[in-house]
């Protein structure tokens, strides 16, 4: 029997700690906050979207460049095991119009009570308020409300998380206990965007905008957007925040269900004393917030609007904080790894989670790749103290 250390007590860390116990490893989980995954709490907030149903293909193009060396993982455990694994805890699922799956309970709450107290049945120990420091030699450091622990586990999982939602404990601080070549810079994903707003748009800050579709380079989103006093946020934009993040221009197609012909064609209906705004509302459906987009960012409106109102330039000025992000690009590069998640300038640490290099949109994409590369590196990390033990 060996000694596992598991740094976060997150979803990733969770479940490599749960990998590691079963294997009959000791297990000790050090998290820096008070309690436990305080982000997948937040997470279940708005509905807690643990995976997605749809063809495997399609769920792993979502993971764009990192895609090749997920695929293990994600072929290990994908959403057709992230379901299993969840209704194992007595938990009934719904699987959404879109193919997103949640808890029909929506929050996370009764998920992370069941699954700590299967942890603690297995005998994993929660170290709350240790947080990681690095090492100095061969010993791991960890800041205790005690003072600082040196500890020399058997195997080390790092499961720390990404970059943003500094508050619920992932603040990627652990960035500085790497080398900085084994890591990418840390960016926003899936995250608003800034817009200077004119007095006209104020009565519509917190409104939803449906129906319309977002153009991002090849990217398409037809999600829903909400105006806000900032700018722009919501899963529509969020879905194409990577190419607009790398310079890709907005575009927003008020009407995607006809074409520029139909938009014309109804837009040359008989408008009689209607003012432009009935016309646009009777002609086109747009509603009071989609002509305020339409006036806000092409008036005076050219004679044939047509071509804005299929693509209408939006000028975005940068995204909003990385703070604010749901999730975040960069962390251990994969090169940094072994094919068991293993950093290879130190056999025997492995790392799991947001803090390796990859991204994905929301709808699921996060939580499962969090749990697939969790319990890949605990499994891993079991091996590996077995074979050493
Ligand atoms: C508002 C919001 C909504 C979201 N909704 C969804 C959703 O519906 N579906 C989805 O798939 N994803 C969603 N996500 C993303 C998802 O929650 C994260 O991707 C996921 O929690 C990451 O898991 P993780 O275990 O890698 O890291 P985290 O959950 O960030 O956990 C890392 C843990 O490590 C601890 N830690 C950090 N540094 C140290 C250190 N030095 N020492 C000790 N401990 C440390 C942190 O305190 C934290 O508890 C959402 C995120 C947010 C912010």
């Amino acid at each position: 029997m060996s000694d596992a250390l598991v740094i976060g007590a997150g979803p990733a860390g969770l479940m490599a700690a749960g990998e590691l116990a079963r294997a009959g490893h000791t297990v000790t989980v050090a998290e820096a906050k008070p309690s436990p995954a305080r982000k997948l709490l937040m997470a279940g907030k708005s509905g807690l979207n643990l995976t997605k149903n749809t063809a495997f293909e399609t769920f792993m193009a979502a993971y764009g460049e990192a895609a090749p060396a997920l695929r293990p993982m994600l072929e290990a455990f994908g959403p057709e095991a992230v379901q299993d694994w969840a209704r194992g805890f007595g938990l009934p699922l719904f699987t959404g119009s879109t193919g997103r799956v949640f808890p029909k309970a929506m929050k996370a709450s009764p998920l992370l009570r069941a699954w700590l107290a299967e942890l603690d049945a297995i005998g994993v120990r929660l170290e709350t308020r240790w947080r990681w420091q690095g090492w100095q030699g061969d010993a791991v450091r960890i800041e205790t409300p005690d003072g600082i622990r040196s500890v020399t586990p058997d195997v080390t999982v790092l499961a720390c998380g990404g970059a943003s939602w500094a508050r619920l404990g992932s603040d990627g601080t652990w960035a500085a206990n790497l080398p900085a070549p084994a890591l990418a810079p840390f960016r926003p994903a899936n995250m608003g965007f800034v817009l200077s707003w004119s007095e006209h748009m104020r009565r519509h800050f917190g409104k939803p905008v449906k129906g319309v579709a977002l153009k991002a380079g090849a990217e398409v989103s037809r999600g829903e957007i909400v105006i806000s006093a900032q700018g722009i946020e919501g899963g529509g934009i969020y879905a194409i925040s990577a190419a607009l993040r790398e310079g890709a221009p907005l575009m927003l197609d008020l009407v995607p269900d006809l074409d520029i012909e139909a938009v014309r064609a109804r837009l040359a209906r008989p408008r009689g004393k209607a003012s432009m705004s009935n016309h646009l509302r009777k002609a086109l459906k747009l509603d009071p917030v989609k002509q305020a987009l339409l006036m806000e960012f092409a008036r005076p409106l050219p004679p044939d609007p047509a071509p804005l109102i299929k693509a209408l330039p939006v000028p975005l000025q940068g995204p909003r904080p990385m703070d604010e992000a749901i999730s975040t690009a960069g962390g251990l590069r994969f090169e940094a790894l072994d094919g068991g998640l293993m950093l290879r300038a130190r056999p025997g640490t492995f790392a799991a989670g947001e803090m390796l290099d990859w991204e994905a949109p929301t709808g699921g994409y996060l939580l499962t790749a969090c749990l697939a590369t969790g319990r890949w590196a605990g499994r891993a990390a079991a091996e590996y103290a077995a074979q050493r033990g």
